[in-house]
């Protein structure tokens, strides 16, 4: 038996492990490990995890060790003269020496696969129980019982956080190679501040908005390409911080439809138009005066907080000012369907429906019907519209009625509960016109907004979202 595996399940000790195997080599799985790789490791890792020390500011180091492991750890207790290291390596290198191979069970906290012969507070491992202060710990006792090949893990997942605002960002999924394409960008950051001798702690891309910091690593995970494609990936995320006086924790989870639909994106030729809807979901941005993504990646984005929270982003697919589509249908279909779970019929009738609607508009020579569709504040008003467009293609000669009783029922407007999502289906009809027309609008004088500048708050704010009936 080895002394670890992939994916023990305690988000600290996987995230300690991927660390350490990341470190050995690229191709490295936590199987192969023995406790000579693990010393190597040691040897190579703790002269750059020193504290950064303010009466030495030259020397830099870790700004955020207290943070993650509290001022009582071995590398940053006030009274612990001398070599701070040394005293860590030593710790280590106990760990490893009462490191034993994983067995068929066992009552560590870490692995259930050893018995603990170790007990760790918050200081082994952050936000563990600790007495009077505050912990999201279940036992309310002062630490927790570990084994000594976990608790080593643990003082390594640093490795593997990224920092943010403060706080921290660890991942823990389903798949094995999303946590080593996490892992490998943060420690692509470790390695070159090692090289250039500027060690200043875990990888810190900037994001002090950790939704955002979390869809930067997505973006940046999806790079590497090396996930399965068959493999459902789900990602939770930790933000936590140890601080001493407050420490904290909120969990972020990426269910595994929309890290699919964002790895498609990432690797199709949609990059460009996702970059454009996700950039109308930041909130309050003057975009004219935007001159680098500084200015604006740590405001609130809809699109993103949507998407964590299961609600559509439909509308941010629509430049509503500018009576232009964000991306293509084929995208939009691509949303609908992985993320939304929307079913093929339901889609083709309704761009079935978009094209006649966008025909007869250009038949008429006017666009009195899609202001009246952007309009529509009820699911009356809609129906409304839709009738003086069966109306006017009765008289403009169409040879085929714009739905069946059918379509109307099980397509375009079903509903669920009693309750018609009538807005949903207006905003793809919407859509699906303006990806048809936008050009002749223009062309004919009807639009003379054509910046895509515009965020939607310009266009529907929250407070004026129709209502379903
Ligand atoms: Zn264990």
């Amino acid at each position: 038996m080895a002394i670890y595996e992939k994916l023990m399940g305690n988000p600290f000790v996987d995230t300690g492990i991927c660390g350490i195997c990341e470190w050995l080599g690229r191709g490295v799985q936590p199987e192969q490990i023995t406790t000579t790789d693990l010393e190597k490791v040691v040897t190579e890792v703790v002269p750059i995890l020193r504290p950064f020390d303010k009466k030495k500011p030259e020397a830099h180091g870790w700004k955020n060790w207290v943070s993650i492991f509290t001022t009582n750890h071995p590398l940053t207790h006030p009274s612990k003269k001398g070599d701070r290291a040394a005293g860590f390596k030593e710790a280590l290198l106990n760990h490893i020496a009462n490191a034993e191979n994983l067995s068929q069970s066992g009552d560590c906290i870490g692995c259930g696969r050893r018995d603990a012969n170790i007990w760790l507070s918050r200081t082994g491992v952050p936000l563990t129980g600790s007495g009077k202060l505050r912990n999201f710990f279940p036992t309310f006792a002062e630490g927790v019982g570990y084994c000594s090949a976990c608790a080593f893990a643990i003082q390594l997942s640093p490795l593997a956080l990224v920092a943010t605002g403060g706080r921290f960002l660890m991942l823990h999924s389903n798949s094995w190679n999303a946590l080593r394409a996490w892992t490998r960008k943060c420690l692509e950051d470790i390695q070159l501040q090692r090289i250039r001798l500027e060690i200043s702690g875990c990888f810190n891309p900037g994001y002090a908005n950790p939704r955002n910091g979390l869809f930067y690593m997505t973006r940046e995970m999806v790079e590497f390409g090396e996930m399965r494609w068959d493999e459902d990936i789900s990602l939770q995320v930790y933000c936590f911080t140890n601080f001493g006086q407050g420490p904290e924790l909120e969990i972020f989870y990426m269910p595994a439809p929309v890290f699919r639909f964002l790895r498609i994106v990432h690797q199709s030729e949609f990059k460009i138009a996702w970059q454009q809807i996700v950039r109308s979901g930041y909130s309050k941005v003057n975009w004219a005066k935007v001159k680098s993504e500084e200015d604006y990646k740590n405001r609130t984005n809809r699109v993103y907080e949507n998407l964590l929270e299961d609600r559509s982003i439909l509308r941010y697919f629509l430049n509503r000012p500018a009576q232009k589509p964000r991306g293509n249908w084929e995208l939009l279909s691509l949303y609908l369907k992985e993320v939304r779970n929307m079913d093929q019929a339901r889609l083709n009738k309704i761009k079935d429906v978009g094209d006649f609607i966008a025909d007869s508009i250009r038949v008429s020579g006017r666009d009195r019907r899609l202001t009246q569709l952007e309009r529509a504040k009820s699911y009356r008003e809609c129906r409304n519209v839709l009738r003086f467009v069966i109306r006017e293609r009765i008289s403009q000669g169409a040879q085929e009625p714009l739905f069946s009783l059918e379509d109307y029922v099980e397509h375009l407007f079903p509903a669920s509960n009693n309750v018609t999502f009538w807005s949903e289906t207006r905003d793809l009809l919407l859509f699906r016109i303006y990806e048809k027309l936008h050009g002749w609008l223009q062309e004919q004088g009807l639009v003379d907004f054509d910046e895509d500048t515009a965020s939607v708050d310009d266009d529907l704010s929250e407070t004026d979202l129709p209502k379903e009936d």
